[in-house]
């Protein structure tokens, strides 16, 4: 569903991704984890090329993203319509929701719908409002962002994602700026979505919640995949010696 092939990334002098190749399957559900600083958000972020990466492959649906350098030698999609066809089939869930703070929830939901899918708005409106009874706030349809808990954000941020129908979700430590009592609201939501199997990749330091919803987790360190494997295998025989010990001071 979603590749990529030898992915570089530098910030000035500051080389941060170094050569990252992954490929998402239908029904993966892939978590990465790391140090802070190894690259996973940045990594993340140019897969849908919110970043521009300097050099790699990225293919989405058996389709090539046409890249080309621009002056400074980062990479720009060739064709807007390409780029916005990797967008609509790859969603994205920040770590601060990003919700819209002058819309409703269902505001929020429909606007992408009617805009880039040309969904009716009634169309729009009776996805957004199944959607929100999935993830369990309908009856905050008519709120706005501010007078949600962080959780509920967050849910809604979920939600409207979904309403853009993606191939792909990636979660960039969708948890991490929560209140701990909130985190298990969210994650319980990403857990239907891995059971209903969804093609995810997900960036958490919620270890416990990698291992037991994840087919695939990967170990970044320093800008390389370190490690890479099956739940049991990272998480039981780490291979490297700083996935070991990354996983013995984290678990
Ligand atoms: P964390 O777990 O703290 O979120 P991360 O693995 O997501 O860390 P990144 O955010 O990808 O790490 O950052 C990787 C490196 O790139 C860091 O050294 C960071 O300081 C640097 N970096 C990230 N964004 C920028 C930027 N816009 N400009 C310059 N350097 C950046
Ligand atoms: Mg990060």
């Amino acid at each position: 569903a979603l590749e990529v092939r030898d992915l570089h990334k530098s910030y000035g002098q500051l080389e941060v991704l170094k050569g990252i190749s992954l490929a998402a399957h239908d029904g993966d559900v892939i978590s990465i984890l790391g140090s802070s600083g190894s690259g996973k958000s940045t990594f993340l972020r140019c897969l849908n090329l919110l970043e521009s990466p300097h050099q790699g492959e990225i293919y989405f649906s058996g389709e090539q993203l046409q890249l080309k350098a621009d002056k400074t030698g980062a990479l720009q999609a060739v064709s807007n319509q390409q780029i916005n066809r990797l967008r609509t089939q790859v969603g994205f869930v920040f770590q601060s929701f990003n919700l819209w703070p002058h819309m409703s929830v269902l505001d929020n939901l429909i606007e992408a719908p009617r805009r880039v899918l040309k969904q009716s708005k009634a169309e729009a409106i009776e996805t957004a409002e199944a959607l929100l009874a999935k993830v369990g706030i309908a009856d905050k349809r008519y709120s706005y962002p501010n007078e949600l808990s962080g959780g509920q954000q967050q849910r809604a941020a979920i939600a409207r994602t979904l309403a853009m129908q993606p191939k792909v979700i990636l979660f960039d430590e969708p948890t991490s700026a929560l209140d701990p009592e909130m985190v298990q609201e969210v994650l319980g939501v990403i857990r239907g979505l891995a059971e209903e199997g969804r093609t995810m990749l997900l960036v958490t330091h919620e270890l416990n919640f990698a291992r037991q919803v994840s087919n695939q987790i990967v170990f970044f360190h320093q800008g390389l995949i370190e490690e890479q494997g099956t739940p049991e295998q990272v998480f039981e025989q780490p291979q490297s010696e700083r996935c070991r010990q990354f996983m013995s001071s984290h678990y």
